[in-house]
């Protein structure tokens, strides 16, 4: 209002002046700077103006996201559904190899506009993420010797499951049906066996443990970490009973060792929803339950995804694979 006495040309210099000032890009992109090789990480990009989908590039890969309308408060709203204060997002979770020797990748998001005219705001953004490693200590244990030397007349199997798993790893869903934290699918007694452990079998190295082990006893509930679609549920030599459940968009869980599977496969489950039950089968040392974490086909550490729970209970024997 001060500048009316300057008269009106000083005013739309003015008006101007604020116009320009805004950010032309209208895309904004949130992911870490910093990531432990073996974890996986959540990138949302965000935009004021409509888009389609975000197409994120990542270890040479490239996975298109449909965006969602939100309310600035960060709520998901139907598609179609229009409001004054609206925003769309895309979001991903990302893994980081836990054998990978780049020191960092850089990260680019390219967004599908919904109107031709705010393609140019749209400009794709590129963020470098490094990375880092976390102490991964060895662990010995004591199996069936089966599990370190498969008898002869097992190599078909094995390879066969290797095939089953590959398979149900590779079924595309574009639905986004997970969401952070991801439930607990034991009640937490604590870990025994963490992600990324070089383990020693009976005296033999056997690579690294690619799974989180939860203490819990033998019969308890195991249940789904997310909404999803169950991709596999079967018997496999080394997981024993195993469950898959594919949650979209690159994101699976799976859930080993089970005594008993109480879902089948193409089944619908919803997040806290009874899949099977903590078992012993497979190569173990006891019950209790192996969580496994697969983002955009690779093994990531799911313990930092897991919703908290007040700790603990007693602590009972080390209980493994
Ligand atoms: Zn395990």
């Amino acid at each position: 209002m001060r500048y009316i006495r300057y008269g009106c040309g000083m005013v739309l210099v003015m008006c101007m002046a604020v116009v320009t000032a805004l950010p032309a890009a209208a895309l904004t992109l949130e992911a870490p700077g910093k990531v432990a090789r073996g974890d996986a990480f959540l990138v949302s990009v965000m935009s004021n103006t409509p888009l389609r989908s975000v197409t994120f590039s990542w270890f040479g890969k490239k996975h298109r996201i449909a965006a969602v309308p939100v309310n600035m408060g960060g709520q998901a709203r139907p598609r179609g559904v229009s409001g004054r204060h609206t925003q769309w997002r895309a979001s991903i979770l990302l893994p980081v190899p836990l054998d990978c020797k780049e020191s960092g990748q850089n990260l680019t998001a390219a967004a599908q506009v919904e109107y031709a005219a705010d393609a140019a705001a749209a400009a794709p953004i590129v963020k470098h993420v490094a990375f880092y490693d976390k102490k991964r200590p060895v662990q010995k244990l004591n199996v069936d010797k089966k599990f370190v030397t498969p008898p002869a007349d097992q190599a078909a199997r094995i390879k066969a499951d290797r095939e089953r798993v590959r398979a149900a790893l590779a079924k595309r869903l574009t639905e986004h049906c997970w969401a952070l934290p991801f439930h607990r699918p034991v009640p937490d007694r604590g870990v025994s066996s963490l992600f990324g452990l070089k383990r020693v079998f009976n005296g033999q190295p056997r690579g690294v443990h690619k799974g989180l082990d939860l203490r819990a006893p033998q019969g308890q509930a195991v249940t789904a970490c997310a909404d999803g679609i169950v991709a596999l549920a079967g018997d496999l030599y080394y997981s024993g009973n195993a469950v898959y459940i594919n949650h979209g968009e690159g994101v699976f869980t799976s859930y080993l060792h089970l005594s008993k599977i109480l879902v089948r496969e193409g089944q619908r489950v919803r997040r806290g929803e009874t899949v099977g039950l903590v078992g012993a089968t497979g190569r173990v040392t006891g019950p209790h339950l192996h969580l496994s974490l697969i983002v955009q086909g690779e093994s990531v550490d799911p313990q930092p995804f897991l919703a908290a729970q007040p700790k603990p209970v007693e602590k009972k024997h080390e209980r493994q694979n």
